[in-house]
């Protein structure tokens, strides 16, 4: 889950790095008393959960407190980059003498965490990535060993920093917010150097590992709570604790592992399908489980149809058939549905699902032909 800039500020705020002081409004009548407690000029800074919001116009500097409403009426119920914005930050002008780049994120090839830096930060850094990434700083982290001193120091040198103090302060919070939250990128960019030398972070990007949902719950329920940019689909099967990832096809599929349902879906597509979704419902899961991920494709106005792919291990071929009975009855929408189910009491789950009519396959391969064609004909 992505964070808005301003509630990963926040969260910096908490770690002990430095932040302007600002105010989120939802109203340009919120926005003298922001004003008011911020000064001026001020910045105010569309919360869009898409990047790159200082070249589309998302970022502006006021000087005056109706400048501030103009800006603000202006942003609110626009669109930037395609993302609606529903909260605007004003925050305090930063006097900037130099823009850096500091991210914290997972090298999954080497099982480490790795601090991403630049000397030229700012909205330019996918270019200067591209131009020349032997300029980016790369420090890996043994998760074992942890954060030590020297890292900063290399970063400190890499830099050209003259300080150590705020630096070390800023990449311990990095980390602590990684460990603690379960994120897998924790980003500021710019990391800014004042012209009184001081270190702020200027923005902030936070993504947070859904995985981890039920480490953090109350947190995740918080941050729900909140109007974000999820489909209603992936709001739904967050709530019912499911893997499940939005695509823009039209064969919704469901799997048990993650392993098998993206073998599903590479099979829809060697048939010339385009699957709508990725959805695990995991090991061993019963009816209700069943019943509550077939709903969601059910719902779904993209889906025209429904390929559900279980190996029955742990999981019990009747315990799906009857899931998927069960959703059939209670939605009023039906959709054309291939079932490929073998393992663990098949046959009880065959017997079910022919005596509600539901076409049964054993060969994974004849029910991606079948539902491919199915889609197509539409
Ligand atoms: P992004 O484009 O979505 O990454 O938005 P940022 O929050 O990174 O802002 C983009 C750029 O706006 C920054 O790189 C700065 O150059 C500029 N900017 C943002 N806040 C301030 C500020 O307080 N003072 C000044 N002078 N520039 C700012
Ligand atoms: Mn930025």
């Amino acid at each position: 889950m992505k964070l808005y800039e301003y509630e990963g500020k926040e969260i910096f705020a908490r770690y002990g790095i430095a932040i302007p002081k600002g105010r989120v409004v939802s109203s340009h009548s919120e926005v003298p008393e922001a004003i008011k407690y911020v000064g001026l000029p001020a910045v105010v800074k569309a919360q869009v959960l898409v990047g790159g919001r200082g070249k589309a116009g998302g970022v502006k500097i006021v000087n005056s407190v109706d400048e501030a409403i103009d800006r603000v009426k202006s942003m609110i119920g626009s669109s930037l980059r395609g993302a609606p914005v529903r909260k605007v930050l004003i925050e305090e002008a930063v006097d900037i003498d130099r823009e850096l780049y500091l991210s914290l994120t997972v090298d999954r090839s080497v099982r480490r965490y790795i601090i991403l830096a630049s000397r030229e930060g700012g909205v330019d850094i996918e270019e200067i990535a591209a131009r020349s990434p032997e300029s980016i700083v790369r420090i890996h982290i043994d998760p074992l060993i942890g954060l030590r001193d020297f890292h900063v120091r290399r970063l400190m040198y890499e830099l050209d920093l003259p300080e150590y103090g705020d630096l070390y302060n800023i990449v311990r919070g990095l980390y602590s917010i990684m460990l603690d939250l379960d994120a897998d990128l924790v980003e500021i960019n710019p990391l800014v150097i004042t012209r009184e030398g001081r270190l702020i972070a200027l923005d902030s990007k936070i993504t947070i590992d859904d995985n981890a949902y039920f480490r953090h719950q109350e947190f995740f329920d918080k941050l729900m709570s909140e109007e974000r940019d999820l489909t209603e689909e992936e709001i739904v099967a967050r709530k019912y604790g499911f893997s499940y990832v939005k695509l823009d096809g039209d064969i919704g599929i469901i799997g048990n592992g993650a392993g098998l349902t993206m073998a599903t879906m590479d099979l829809v597509r060697h048939f010339g399908g385009s699957p709508a979704n990725f959805l695990d419902i995991g090991g061993g899961a019963n009816r209700e489980r069943v019943k509550n991920a077939l709903s969601i494709l059910l719902n779904d106005r993209n889906v025209r149809a429904i390929f559900i792919n279980v190996y029955g291990g742990i999981t019990r071929c009747d315990e799906v058939a009857i899931g998927i009975v069960e959703a059939l009855k209670e939605h009023g929408t039906q959709k054309p549905m291939v079932v490929r189910l073998v393992g663990t009491e098949e046959e009880k789950g065959r017997q079910i699902l022919e005596e509600h009519g539901i076409k049964f396959y054993v060969s994974d391969e004849e029910a991606a032909k079948a539902v491919v064609e199915i889609a197509r004909r539409g």
